[in-house]
Parts: structure tokens; sequence; C-alpha cells
């Protein structure tokens, strides 16, 4: 993906676009002018010079009325074109009160457009004969809207400044207009990655201490960078979150996963469970329980060979939406495990309040135990508490034969780490059974 795909150039004269065209696109310009236009009765009234750095075509993108306004290039032009699906995902996932907000915004920034358009339509030439007294009262309510209008983007603008915000020529702010610039670009390459099917997902074996049997395992995407690299979720998890590709992405992720344990239930006799991660920002989409509830089905797998993998970070982050979308999850039969427990630093006591079926503990106390009896002490009482509350415990990143010895001594049912294998790709998965 190169960096100058985002870029539109235009010469002079040059519409970027045209009144009552739909908007697919928003412009940052990076150098040039553009003027802003609107047409009123075959009169044409520049309502804005626009230079380098500001924005325009925002708002059709957000509200997806058609463009109030005709915008043509002045000058050679470049921009940065943001795409109406970038937005929309933006929009989408952000937070409901957020939402709100814009919308509002957005009512009143479109009311005053539209008052705007009466006065100048009550002067209009073609109309009978106007008084002098009726234009200037005109001309002051056009003064007066337009105080309003200034006073309204000033209040915005000073509430949506970062404290580092730093005044350059353009109304945004360069870092602004740069962070902008880069989420594009990488939402761009990993959406683009996700097309060409460059993810993957490979499988880590989930054993039994008891028996050493792999009953199992956990996915864990990969990307098959054209690079030749294999990337690790690490580097672009929190990148597709951001964005917003977390959502499709995680689609993609759950109906390999399913497809997967569909062929392990048919290739083998004993019963193989598979779990996906989800992350927080998939609980932000309210499809979520019905999609993934329609991947298992569409996929035919047993819904109760199947496991969600959720951190207790997304808990402390909103514990009452949370539960209730844990609970409506469980509904669909799936199985639930909280990952990476311990490391939230959250209090146990609203653990119960959720419906888990499994606890994760995580690998920093696992890994540790052996030297430290702090870790030791921890992880005997997290598989306590497990089996208290009705779980059963996975431990994770099991690294040495005496972790298992001591972890089997604390009755801990589950483990999975390097000591038995790392993630694999499907067919070595099948290999290792
Ligand atoms: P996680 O869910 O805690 O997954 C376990 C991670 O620990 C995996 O790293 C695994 O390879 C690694 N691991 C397993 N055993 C050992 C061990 O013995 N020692 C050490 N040092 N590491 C071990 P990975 O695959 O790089 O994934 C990192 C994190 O990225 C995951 O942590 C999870 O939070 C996230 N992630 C991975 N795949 C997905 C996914 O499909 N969706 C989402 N939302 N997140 C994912
Ligand atoms: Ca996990
Ligand atoms: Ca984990």
């Amino acid at each position: 993906m190169d960096l100058r795909d985002l870029t539109t150039h235009f010469e002079e004269n040059d519409f970027l676009f045209e009144e009552g065209d739909t908007g697919d696109c928003a412009y940052i310009i990076e150098s040039g002018s553009v003027e802003l236009s609107i047409d009123k009765g075959g009169r044409i009234l520049v309502i804005a010079t626009l230079g380098e750095g500001d924005v325009l075509g925002e708002m059709a993108l957000i509200d997806k009325c058609p463009r109030t306004a005709t915008a043509r290039a002045m000058e050679e032009t470049n921009t940065i074109a943001i795409p109406l699906d970038y937005i929309e995902q933006k929009i989408d996932t952000a937070d409901p009160t957020v939402r709100l907000f814009l919308r509002l915004v957005m009512e009143r920034y479109r009311d005053i457009h539209a008052r705007l358009s009466h006065v100048l339509e009550s002067m209009s030439p073609s109309r009978e004969k106007t008084s002098k007294d009726k234009i200037n009262s005109a001309s002051g309510e056009i003064e007066n809207i337009m105080t309003q209008y200034m006073d309204m983007q000033k209040r915005i603008n000073s509430a949506l400044s970062l404290s580092t915000f730093k005044a350059t020529k353009s109304s945004l702010g360069e870092e602004t207009i740069k962070s902008t610039r880069k989420l594009v670009t990488e939402e761009k390459i990993l959406k683009a990655a996700l097309e060409n099917e460059e993810f993957c997902v490979h499988y880590q074996p989930i054993v039994e201490l008891e028996s050493g049997k792999t009953v199992g395992c956990e996915a864990l995407v990969r990307w098959n960078h054209p690079s030749g690299k294999l990337i690790l979720p690490s580097k672009f998890i929190k990148k597709a979150e951001v964005s917003g590709l977390i959502i499709d992405l995680g689609y993609w992720i759950a109906e390999r996963a399913c497809q997967f344990q569909a062929r392990l239930s048919r290739e083998f006799e004993q019963p193989l469970f598979v779990t996906i991660n989800l992350s927080g920002k998939q609980f932000d989409d309210i499809s979520l329980i019905k999609t993934l509830s329609d991947i298992m089905d569409k996929t035919g797998v047993d819904h109760e060979r199947i496991k969600f993998e959720i951190t207790e970070s997304l808990l402390l982050d909103n514990p009452e939406i949370a539960g209730k979308t844990l609970h409506r999850l469980k509904e669909t039969k799936a199985k639930l495990a909280i990952d990476d427990f311990g490391t939230g630093y959250s209090s146990f006591s609203y653990l119960h309040q959720f419906p888990f079926d499994t606890m994760k503990i995580d690998r920093s106390f696992i890994g540790t135990m052996l030297q430290d009896n702090k870790s030791n002490e921890i992880t005997k009482s997290l598989v306590n508490l497990s089996h208290d509350l009705g779980m059963n415990v996975v431990a994770e990143g099991i690294g040495s034969g005496p972790e298992v010895e001591l972890l089997r001594g604390y009755q801990a049912e589950f483990g999975q780490g390097f000591y038995y294998s790392k993630a694999v790709a499907e067919d070595a998965f099948i290999k290792l059974l």
C-alpha cells in the first residue's frame, strides 16, 4: 500500500464535488486552495475559501445528506481523501454519547444552513422588487446567523483540541492531520490485507494436565505479510481496534475458527473445543451476538465446543454492559472464559456476576511460580477461587515439567504453553493430535 493512494490531485477549476452530489469522501487540503460556493437561483455565492490543512466535505459523510455546497480548486490542489466507509465505521463504533453529540451538532449545523438559505432566498432578485428595508434586515439576519455559526465552530474546535494542540495555518493543527493521515493509511493497509486474505489463524493446544491429552486449542491470528514475514498480533491488533477494523477481522477469525472446529469434529472422535479471543471493541458492535451465533450455525459447529475468551480489562471498563452482553452470549450455548486473569487489578467480588466457565490464569504468574513464592501462592488461590465459583482453570504460558507438577497438585485442570506446543497452522495441529 502506497501513501500516495490517499492523495487526490486537482487542477485549477476542477470540482472536488458539486451541490446535491452524494458524499463519498471528505478532504484535507495538503496544498493549494479550494473555494466553496452555493447556487442561489443562478447566483453563485462564495461562502468560504479554504487552504492548506482545512477540511471540507465532512458533513455529507456524517449524516449522509447530499452535498450542500460546490467545491472548486482555485489552483493546483492536493488533498488527502478520507473515504466514507472509514468515517462510517468510526461512527458506528464510537461511544453512544459521542454519537448522540455528533447528531446534535449536525442538526444545528444543518439548521443554520437552512436558515441562511431561507434569508438568501428572500433577497433573491427573481422575487418582486425587494425593498431597502427588507435587504437591511436580511443582511442583519445573515450577520446574526454567521456569528452563531462562527461561535459554534470555535466551541467545537476548542472542545476537540488536545492540550498539546498547536495552532498552525489551519484550524486543525499539524499533529491532528498527521495522526489522521496515519490512521487512515493504517486502516487502508489492514483492510487490504483482510481483502487479500493475508491473515491466517494458528492454533495452540490446550492440554488436560492430568492425562497430558490435548482437549482443545486457542485460535490466534497471524498476518502473512507480503514481505514473507509472519506478523504477530501484538503488532496489529491494537491498530485494528483503533481503526474499527477489528469488527470485520474478528468475524473473519471467528468464522475460520468455527470451520476448523467443524473439521476437528469430522476427523476426530474425541470432543475438541476451539477458543476465540474477543476484543473489547467488538463488544461495542450491537450485532455481535447475532453475527457470532449465525457464524456458529452456518459453519455447523456444536456451539458448546466454541469458547469465547474475554479479558478482565473489558469487564473493568464497563461491567454492566459487558455483563449483559456476556449473558446474551451465553444464551447461544457457547462457553466463556476470562482471559489473562490476575493482570487487571480488579476485585474478585464481582466475578460471580458473570457467566464464565473457565478462568485463564495469566502467564506472568505461571512463569514465575517456581522462583517466586508470591506467584505460587496467587496461582494456588486463583485455582481455588475458580473452583469455588464453579469454573475450571487453564494455566497459561506453561514452560516446564515442574510447573505442570505444581499445577496438578493444585488440581488445575488444563494448561497451555510452549512446553506443550506453540500455536501452529491447521494441518500442523492435526498432525500434533
Ligand atoms: P492471549 O489471548 O493471552 O494469547 C496467548 C498468547 O501467549 C499468544 O501470543 C501465545 O502465542 C502466547 N503464548 C502461549 N504460550 C506461551 C508461553 O509458554 N510463553 C510465552 N512467552 N508466550 C506464550 P500471540 O499469538 O502473540 O497473541 C498475543 C495476544 O494477541 C493474545 O494474547 C490476544 O490478546 C491477542 N490476540 C491473538 N489472536 C487474537 C484474535 O484472534 N483476536 C483478538 N481480539 N485478539 C487476539
Ligand atoms: Ca486468549
Ligand atoms: Ca491470555
